[in-house]
């Protein structure tokens, strides 16, 4: 799926341009700095998912993103490939800031109804532990040999957020399967 959406196989065409999504980006925080970007490609160069993966290429998705392919970046599954490491961010020399333009486009995703289903788990791990890892009092046990604070398990807080953003019936009528 993500090789599909990444390699056109037919000709961009104008009436499928949506161009004012390049300004969405850029109301929705984290998305304010993406017109400066200049294709200089350092993103892609030091992105790690890119070595592993060449199908997630943040400079060419930010180009489809100034030319207004909408639909195709939020129905794609490319834009959740991002880990989040910040290599880029340091080291764009237009502060494109793309760790969190990333974010602001999943986000605007989301709103949309877009949002791969295998993301359930996550939200599912985050509910339970309040974090996509499994914490359990074993972590609690070394922290607390090394001299770090306990950890809270309890996070009812957070489930009553998340049950407020009804995350999960997003997910189940998103048309992103994969
Ligand atoms: S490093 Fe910055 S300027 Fe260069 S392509 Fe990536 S986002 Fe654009
Ligand atoms: S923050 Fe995302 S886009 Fe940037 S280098 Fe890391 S994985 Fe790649």
């Amino acid at each position: 799926m993500t090789k599909k959406a990444l390699s056109r196989e037919k000709p961009i065409l104008m009436e499928e341009l949506d161009t004012g999504f390049k300004f969405e980006v850029t109301e929705e925080p984290g998305g304010e700095n993406i017109k400066r970007c200049f294709a200089c490609g350092t993103c892609t160069v030091v992105c790690p998912v890119f070595s592993v993966n060449d199908q997630y290429n943040p400079r060419k998705i930010i180009r489809m993103i100034l030319f207004g392919l909408k639909e195709e970046v939020l129905k794609s599954n490319f834009i959740w490939l991002c880990s989040g490491c910040y290599s880029c961010y340091e080291l764009c020399p237009r502060d494109v800031k793309i760790t969190r333009l990333m974010a602001a486009v999943r986000n605007i995703a989301v709103r949309e109804g877009h949002i791969p289903k295998p993301m359930e788990l996550i939200v599912g791990l985050i509910e339970k532990f309040g974090r996509i890892l499994e914490v359990s009092e074993f972590e609690n046990i070394v922290r607390s040999k090394k001299g770090m604070p306990e950890l809270d398990l309890t996070i009812p807080e957070l489930r009553k957020v998340l049950k407020r953003t009804r995350i999960h019936d997003v997910i189940k009528s998103s048309d992103i399967d994969e």
